[in-house]
């Protein structure tokens, strides 16, 4: 596992360049140039769970960034390349769409969507326990990341349906502890149809939690969905 230190230290001794756009990075820039990171777009939505396709379980949703090519091609860097730092960065950007959240005052406590336990050997970390953290931080509410697992192994949801990735989901998790009463923000990097976190949150509320909402760095721009379909 790559630690922050080892990590300053290559960009230390190597010139680094943008992932992106390929421009080399000047001081304080990580993994993507600051132009690059300009074109990152706010969704500036709120609480946007009416827009949820699956999301019956599911109290309120917020989304920081339009999922765009810059942020796809971060998120994707961070998940597998193993860019804790940039992921941080791009948390702490993405968290300012919570600020106002009336929400946010309720939580009690923060979920990062579990991975299963064989992707977590794979990977060495969860993206979503990272941005948990980062978040669980500026808002002083503590994370706990071993209240809920996911017990199923799902494949990639991207070629499936909303049918497909609602039964794909469905009984994959498994709360560990007591929620009983409980206000409770899970945390992802992307929401498409919302199959996963309504499912976590189906199980949460089965195990007594109050209330359960979702927030993740990015979506895709569901007025553009809205425009495909007429
Ligand atoms: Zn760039």
């Amino acid at each position: 596992m790559i630690t922050h230190l080892y990590e300053e230290l290559l960009d230390f001794i190597y010139p680094q360049y943008c992932k992106f756009c390929e421009k080399k990075l000047s001081s304080g820039e990580i993994r993507y140039c600051r132009s690059c990171f300009e074109q990152l777009v706010p969704t500036k939505i709120g609480n946007w769970i009416k827009e949820v396709t699956t999301g019956e379980h599911l109290d309120f949703a917020y989304s920081a960034y339009w999922f765009n090519e810059v942020l796809q091609d971060c998120i994707h860097n961070s998940k597998y390349n193993g860019y804790k730092r940039l992921l941080r960065k791009v948390s702490e950007l993405a968290l300012s769409e919570l600020e106002d959240a009336p929400e946010i005052m309720q939580i009690d406590v923060i979920i990062p969507v579990p991975l299963h336990k064989v992707r977590y050997r794979e990977r060495g970390f969860n993206q979503a326990d990272i941005i948990a953290r980062t978040i669980g931080k500026r808002f002083h509410l503590p994370v706990k990341a071993h209240l809920l697992q996911r017990v199923v192994w799902t494949d990639s949801q991207t070629k499936l349906d909303i049918e497909g990735r609602r039964r794909n989901t469905e009984r994959a998790f498994r709360v560990k502890g007591s929620c009983d009463g409980m206000n409770i923000l899970l945390i992802d990097d992307v929401l498409t149809s919302g199959a996963t976190s309504n499912s976590c949150a189906k199980e949460l509320k089965d195990q007594g939690a109050e209330r359960v909402g979702i927030f993740t760095i990015a979506t895709p721009d569901f007025r553009l969905r809205r425009d495909r379909s007429l």
